[in-house]
């Protein structure tokens, strides 16, 4: 492989390879080397659940116009792949006990109307089903409705919110299919660790290898994940982001209990979980374990995989949002799959089956690289050449198509979305911006 690149990747996540297919195939680029010191998806992006959504918080419509951009984009590779994408749109369910709730959702389905989401449709009486709605967002507020519709879910349940512009789809096909097509294309794939950049005159130069390869680069893509950290280190200059840990589990639904009602299920109330009397005595005697027994934040949920016939879930729970510094192969709480069907249970009843059998579940996670505002980073750094698409925090994969045309637009110098500047790291000089970063909060849009 020659040692000069025209745009070096630094970063095989999905990411990088998104970016490296629109600049490849998209704008007909030559000379572009992806570099990862592992495989294509070898770290967080092959780790999540493989879900999207176009329902986002403000401020602004900024996080809607991109998802609902990159989710174009994805149903465009579904049809050009023959659904080898697997893209499904059935919506995300969320379900409550709470009458208080439901005028916190008319507030969020209205405000979301506004932003781009799609048509809020309220219903005491149905019809539960939309045919065409295809966005948008149903609050339906008649529990005897939803309980002959969706008998599984809870007798206590009182609303449901059914958002319509979400589904999941295989992102290892979508990895696939992008490596093809960005080397069909002419990429080029290095397997090599990064460990130093020089910069000269405030312009990239070059990258050097673990290798020992030193390759010369005028524009260089940072897309490097939970890494970017480490990345702007070697470039001399500090991003606003920082690390969380984010376990899932991964079950065979043996005792088939788990319904397949939509792409997501969503508990939306905060609970304390329920623990036999022995549990709670154990629990409350030890420091490390009470934490156990207090109240756990609302947002338990799941997604049906697997098939009808070999049914599977994966199932998350975001409990835990300390910073965390980035580890290669981190250490997840023990308890976390029990604790998530535990949640699970209040919103799903006869998956209290599992109770006491977390242990078959298969735990994994990563990190979500994340800014303060919980938005991501793309476009210019303050280095000449220098580009970044990260900061992808939870909604990496669905937003990777968007953010990859985003900066792909930048490096070429094409004209850019309205919602570009949100993304862009100099927003944090903006005083506007400043003003509105006081009163956000770094769960906003996170599930
Ligand atoms: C539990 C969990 C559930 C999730 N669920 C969803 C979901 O349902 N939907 C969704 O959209 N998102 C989800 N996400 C988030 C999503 O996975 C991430 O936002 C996304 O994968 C980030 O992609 P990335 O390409 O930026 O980073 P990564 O996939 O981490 O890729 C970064 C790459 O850079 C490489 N790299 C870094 N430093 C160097 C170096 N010095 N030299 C060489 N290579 C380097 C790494 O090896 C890695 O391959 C989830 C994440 C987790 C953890």
């Amino acid at each position: 492989m020659s040692n000069s690149a025209h745009i070096l990747i630094l970063g095989a996540g999905i990411a990088g390879l998104a970016t490296a297919y629109h600049l490849a195939v998209k704008h007909n680029l030559k000379d572009i080397v992806v570099v990862d010191e592992r495989e294509p998806l070898g770290l967080t992006s092959s780790r999540g659940t493989m879900a999207y959504r176009n329902l986002f918080p403000g401020p602004g419509d900024a996080m809607v116009r991109l998802l609902n951009r990159s989710i174009d984009l994805l149903q465009e590779i579904d049809v050009a792949t023959k659904h080898a994408i697997q893209l499904s749109q059935n919506g995300y369910m969320y379900f409550t006990a709470r009458e208080a709730q439901i005028e916190k959702w008319r507030e969020l389905a209205r405000d979301a109307e506004q932003r781009g989401v799609g048509k809020f449709r309220e219903t005491t009486s149905g019809p539960i089903t939309h045919a065409g709605a295809v966005d948008g967002i149903d609050l339906l507020t008649n529990p005897d409705l939803i309980h002959q519709h969706y008998p599984r879910v809870t007798r206590d349940v009182v609303a449901m919110l059914h958002v319509r512009r979400c589904g999941a789809f295989d992102v290892f096909a979508l990895g696939e299919w992008l490596v093809s097509q960005a080397r069909t294309h002419g990429v080029k794939f290095l397997r090599d660790r990064v460990e130093k950049i020089s910069v000269r005159g405030n312009r990239i130069e070059s990258v050097h290898g673990a290798s020992g390869a030193e390759i010369s680069t005028d524009t260089l893509i940072l897309a490097a994940g939970p890494l970017l950290p480490d990345i702007a280190r070697m470039l001399g200059i500090k991003l606003p982001v920082y690390n969380e840990l984010h376990a899932k589990m991964t079950m065979r639904d043996s005792a088939r209990v788990f319904p397949r009602y939509a792409d997501l299920l969503l508990w939306n109330d905060p609970q304390e979980l329920e623990w036999s009397e022995t549990e709670r005595s154990e629990f409350t005697a030890a420091d490390a374990t009470r934490w156990l027994l207090a109240a756990f934040p609302g947002g338990v949920h799941f997604l049906p995989k697997g098939t009808p016939e070999d049914p599977k879930i994966m199932g998350l729970w975001t409990y835990d949002m300390r910073p965390s510094k980035f580890q290669a192969e981190p250490m997840f709480d023990t308890r976390a799959a029990e604790i998530i069907l535990r949640g699970l249970a209040r919103m799903i009843p006869e998956a209290r089956v599992y109770f006491g059998r977390g242990r078959e579940a298969f735990v994994d996670g990563g990190s979500y690289c994340k800014t303060r505002e919980n938005r991501p980073l793309i476009g210019p750094l303050p280095i000449q050449g220098a580009y970044i698409c990260g900061a992808l925090s939870g909604f990496g994969v669905m937003a990777s198509q968007g953010a990859a045309e985003l900066v792909s637009a930048h490096v070429v110098g094409a004209a850019l979305p309205a919602y570009a500047r949100w993304f862009l790291l100099s927003r944090y000089q903006d005083a506007e911006y400043r003003a509105l970063l006081a009163n956000w909060d770094a769960r906003s849009g996170q599930l």
